[in-house]
C-alpha cells in the first residue's frame, strides 16, 4: 500500500483507465448476466451501507429483503401452504437473498444435510445427492465443502436428466435429488415433475436450480412446470443479477416452508438478532433494494417483454444458422442456444479473434453456446451471423 493517499482524481483516472478493459457486454453472447437495469443501479447507491447481516440496524433494508422473497414466492407459486409455517424469527417468509446460485445450492444441499441427519433417516457413512450430468459447476463446490458424494445421473438424448438413470443412484445414503430449471449449458429444464414423484416415493428432498431459468421460464408463452406447484419440490434457487435485470450480488434460495430455513440456523450472540441462517455473514441490503425496485418496476409484463425480446433473437440466430447448414442441439428452450458446427473451439478462437465475439463452448458434446440477453440487439444478431458465416468459409 502507499504510504500518502492518491488524490480522488488520481484514483478515478487509473479507474477508468483499467474499465476500458472489461467488456461492457458489447459482442458478448457468452454470458448469463447484462447491465442492471438502472432503477436497480439507483436504488443498490441509495442502500449502500446497509448490512442484512445485522438486521436488527437495518429494518428498512430487511424489509425490502422480506418484500422481494415474498414477490419470489409469489411467481414460485410457493404462497399457497394452508397452515402457515414460520421460521424461528416468527416470520411467514420462506428465504433469503443470498449472493448468487452458488450460495443458494451450497445452503440447499446444506440444509438437506442437516434436516438428513436429524433423524429423518439413519445414514451410513457418506450421504448423497443424485444431481444430473448437466448440474453446474457449483455442486462441485458442494461436495468439496460438505463431504457429500454427488452421484451424476446421465441425460437423455434432448440432455434433460434421464430418470431412470437418477433412480438407479438412489440408494439408502441419499437424502435428496436436484433438477435443473434451465441449464447452464443448453437452457434445458429437466423434468421436474418425474423427479419430484421420485422424490416423494423416496422420502427425499428436491431442490430445483433454476439460477437462471427462474426469470426467463415463468415469462414464456407456455411455461412448463418446475417450481413450488409441484409437490415434492422443496427448495429452488433464483439469481436476480441474471435475467432478473438486477445488481451483481444478488441470488435467492426459496424454501417450501419457512421453517427449512430452520435447519440452516447459527446463533450470532453480539448481534442485534439471536439467529441467522445465511451463509455469509455481512450481507449486502443494496442487492435488496436493487432487486426490489427493478421487480416492482417491471412487474410481470416488464419481464415478460424482457424474455420475449430474447427469446425473439434466439430464435432469430437459430433460423438463419441453419439457412448454413448449422442446427440446434435442441430447439431452444429459453435464450440459451448450442449450435453444431465443425471445429467449435477453432470457431470460438477465430469468432474472438477477427471479430471480437465472446462465445461459449459445452462439454458434451462440444458445440458454440450463445446465450442471448437483453444486452443484444437484433443488429448484434445480423452481424454476429455475417462474421460466422466468414469464419465458417475460411475453416
Ligand atoms: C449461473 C448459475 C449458477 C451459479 O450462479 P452464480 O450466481 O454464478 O453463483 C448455478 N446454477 C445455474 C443453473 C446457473 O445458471
Amino acid at each position: 500500500m502507499n504510504d500518502q493517499g492518491l488524490s480522488e482524481k488520481e484514483i478515478f483516472s487509473y479507474l477508468e483507465n483499467v474499465k476500458s478493459e472489461d467488456t461492457d457486454y458489447y459482442r458478448v453472447l457468452s454470458s448469463m448476466c447484462t447491465h442492471p437495469h438502472k432503477i436497480a443501479v439507483e436504488a443498490h447507491r441509495l442502500f449502500i451501507e446497509a448490512n442484512l447481516g445485522d438486521l436488527g440496524l437495518f429494518a428498512g433494508a430487511r424489509r425490502l429483503e422480506n418484500e422481494v422473497i415474498k414477490m419470489l414466492g409469489e411467481l414460485l407459486h410457493a404462497q399457497a401452504v394452508e397452515t402457515p409455517s414460520y421460521n424461528s424469527y416468527g416470520s411467514s417468509v420462506c428465504g433469503y437473498l443470498t449472493t448468487g446460485g452458488t450460495e443458494s445450492n451450497i445452503q440447499a444441499v446444506r440444509g438437506m444435510k442437516n434436516l438428513a441427519t436429524a433423524g429423518r433417516k439413519k445414514l451410513g457413512h457418506t450421504p448423497n445427492i443424485v444431481i444430473p450430468e448437466s448440474a453446474h459447476f457449483s455442486f462441485d463446490k458442494v461436495a468439496d465443502i460438505m463431504g457429500i458424494e454427488i452421484r451424476r445421473a446421465l441425460l437423455d438424448s434432448e440432455f434433460k436428466v434421464d430418470t431412470a438413470s437418477v433412480e438407479s443412484l438412489i440408494d439408502a445414503n441419499t437424502i435428496g435429488l436436484v433438477g435443473i430449471a434451465g441449464n447452464t449449458e443448453f437452457g434445458q429444464i429437466d423434468p421436474i415433475e418425474e423427479l419430484a414423484k421420485l422424490a416423494l416415493e423416496n422420502e427425499l428432498f428436491l431442490h430445483v436450480d433454476a439460477a437462471f431459468g427462474g426469470f426467463v421460464i415463468p415469462f414464456l408463452e407456455n411455461p412448463c412446470p418446475f417450481d413450488f406447484k409441484i409437490p415434492g419440490v422443496t427448495s429452488i434457487a433464483i439469481d436476480p443479477h441474471k435475467m432478473g435485470l438486477s445488481t451483481i450480488p444478488s441470488g435467492a434460495l426459496l424454501f417450501r416452508s419457512p421453517s427449512f430455513l430452520d435447519s440452516l440456523k447459527v446463533d450470532t450472540p453480539y448481534l442485534t438478532t439471536k439467529a441467522q441462517f445465511t451463509l455469509t455473514g455481512t450481507r449486502s441490503g443494496a442487492s435488496a433494494a436493487a432487486t426490489y425496485a427493478v421487480m416492482k418496476h417491471l412487474g410481470r409484463e416488464g419481464y415478460t417483454k424482457n424474455v420475449q425480446y430474447c427469446m425473439q433473437l434466439t430464435n432469430k440466430i437459430v433460423e438463419e444458422a441453419r439457412k448454413f447448414g448449422f442446427e440446434p442441439l435442441i430447439e431452444p428452450v429459453m435464450n440459451v442456444v448450442a449450435l453444431k458446427v465443425p471445429n467449435p473451439d477453432l470457431m470460438r478462437e477465430q469468432l474472438l479473434e477477427k471479430f471480437g465475439w465472446n462465445v461459449s463452448i459445452t462439454r458434451d458434446p462440444r458445440s458454440l453456446r450463445l446465450v442471448l440477453m437483453p444486452h443484444n440487439t437484433a443488429r448484434d444478431v445480423e452481424e454476429f451471423l455475417q462474421d460466422l458465416k466468414k469464419v465458417t468459409a475460411e475453416l
